[in-house]
């Protein structure tokens, strides 16, 4: 038999404001556990929620890029469970009046575009976080963490409109790509500011009922949701193959063993109880509103790269790599103004400044070259001062120390020989040593012609400007 797969992803963001969706305390990542809270995100009796203007915008914002209608009227309601990192006993959510509904988002997959329905945007807060104490075992402890708990998140739940693997991590990184252009959400997944569970059945090709499907959760890389869905369909393909059946559950991926595994099921899933939040009256929101965020949502990765192509006259391989992340191509363009020769300056940031970041594991906005710096190394390569070789010494000198690219050629005495009195000499000098060679060169051999420039080249340690070197040395034989 023939199996279609029909994914499903739920999304959660936690927004980029500075402070909590209900309360005052810090959004802030990593600091002392427990020093980020107060009565409102510890859960006391009798304390108040408040709700936070900006998680709202924020969320509006992200509604409205991605399609979605925002409603008139949404409601908060208390999603109830015991669980050590939730003191209140419920999580204040959105459940029957979400934010927004009826979005979608076109996605390049599979060499077309796809588009993918979403069904609602939501926002909550996020629960705090347990920390299992090394070896905790044989220690038996755990440590609750509060600074998360009441952290705002958007929760983005997708139609089951996903064909494969594949199609969910294009998605996934789609919807990433367009929430960090947005500063809704740093993107960050290893730290958790974005996660991802994701629903999967299979059915008969061509059936147009839904499978039973499962839920997995846990999946904190772009790497584990591909591997975790695909052992998935692996795993129920074969389960109906052998007569079998999938069975509606929770499963979690496990990394050190490439599987999934059952973590609970239909039977033992939580009935949360939802019910209207009383703390929080219904939230109407003004259309003239939304209208003002609209007019505020920032150029997004699909127009940027249209209009790089234009403006810049770059292919689009490149302004697609260069608009990855929006502070990526913003230095593109700070560069690119100053040095305007606009493929010369995406050369260098697709090879040289791409390649050391990622040697470095560091972000753009970290690179110890700003774009005036890459500026004038570019400069100083184009008016001929130093050689493209030396440019990428001088590159890498600038990366670990920070210095301008003058300061560092001036030092070093970096200056291309540009001299043609100077450059006879020492190609008189070359020449002089490899007869059999000029031999060579006189029975049309390019190879040897190389050769000569090379030694030129090793005598000056780079320095000579390679086209005065070709012509000396063409003149000369
Ligand atoms: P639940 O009530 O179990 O949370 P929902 O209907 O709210 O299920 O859907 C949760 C997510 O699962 C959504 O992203 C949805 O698209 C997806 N989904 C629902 N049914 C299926 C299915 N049969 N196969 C794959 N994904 C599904
Ligand atoms: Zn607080
Ligand atoms: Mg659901």
């Amino acid at each position: 038999m023939n199996y279609e797969t029909v994914i499903g992803l739920e999304i959660h963001a936690q927004v980029l404001t500075i402070s909590k969706i209900f309360c005052n305390c810090s959004t802030g990542f990593g600091a002392v556990p427990n020093s980020q809270t107060c009565p409102v995100c510890l859960g006391y009796p009798g304390v108040l929620p408040v709700l936070n203007r900006k998680v709202v915008e924020f969320a509006v914002k992200a509604a409205l890029v991605i399609n979605c209608r925002i409603n008139k009227e949404c409601r908060f309601a208390r999603k109830n469970y015991f669980y050590p990192d939730l003191p209140k006993a419920y999580q204040i959510s959105q459940y029957e009046a979400p934010l927004a509904e009826h979005g979608f988002i076109e996605i390049f997959t599979n060499e077309h575009e796809k588009r993918i329905g979403i069904t609602r945007l939501h926002m909550e807060e996020d629960a705090g976080k347990l920390v299992h104490a090394e070896g905790y075992v044989s220690s038996n402890k755990s440590y609750v963490d509060f600074n998360r708990t009441g952290v705002p998140l958007i929760e983005i739940v997708s139609e089951p409109d996903l064909g494969s693997p594949q199609e969910a991590r294009d998605y996934l990184q789609k919807l990433r790509n367009i929430l960090q252009y947005l500063e809704v959400c740093d993107g960050n997944m290893e730290e958790g500011s974005l996660r991802c569970d994701a629903n999967v059945s299979i059915r008969p090709a061509g059936s147009q009922n839904l499978g039973t499907k499962t839920e997995l959760k846990n999946l904190n890389s772009f790497r584990f949701i591909q591997k975790a869905l695909e052992y998935e369909v692996q795993r129920q393909s074969a389960l109906i193959e052998a007569g079998g059946e999938v069975v509606q559950e929770t499963r979690l991926w496990d990394p050190e063993q490439n599987k999934t595994v059952s973590m609970r099921s239909k039977e033992e899933a939580h009935d949360y109880r939802y019910f209207p939040d009383p703390d929080l009256v219904p939230l109407a929101i003004d259309p003239e509103w939304v209208e003002t965020i609209r007019s505020t949502l920032p150029e997004l990765p699909e127009a940027k790269i249209t209009r790089f192509v234009q403006q810049y006259q770059i292919p689009r391989y490149d302004a697609e790599v260069l608009s990855v992340t929006r502070s990526l191509a913003d230095y593109y363009e700070e560069c690119a103004a100053l040095f305007p020769k606009p493929k010369i300056v995406s050369n260098w940031m697709m090879g040289e400044i791409l390649r050391e970041l990622k040697n470095r594991n560091i972000d753009i906005t970290e690179c110890p070259l700003n774009p005036k710096a890459l500026a004038g190394l570019l400069k100083m390569m184009d008016q001929g001062i130093i050689s493209s070789k030396i440019a990428k010494c001088v590159f890498d000198e600038m990366f670990t120390t920070g210095k301008s690219a003058e300061q560092i050629v001036q030092q070093k005495g970096l200056t291309q020989i540009s001299n043609e009195e100077e450059l006879e000499e020492i190609i008189d000098r070359v020449l002089a040593e490899n007869p059999v060679v000029i031999e060579e060169v006189k029975k049309g051999k390019n190879k040897a012609l190389g050769f000569l420039v090379g030694q030129v080249m090793k005598l000056t340690s780079g320095k000579a400007n390679p086209a005065l070197v070709n012509k000396i040395l063409k003149k000369k034989l």
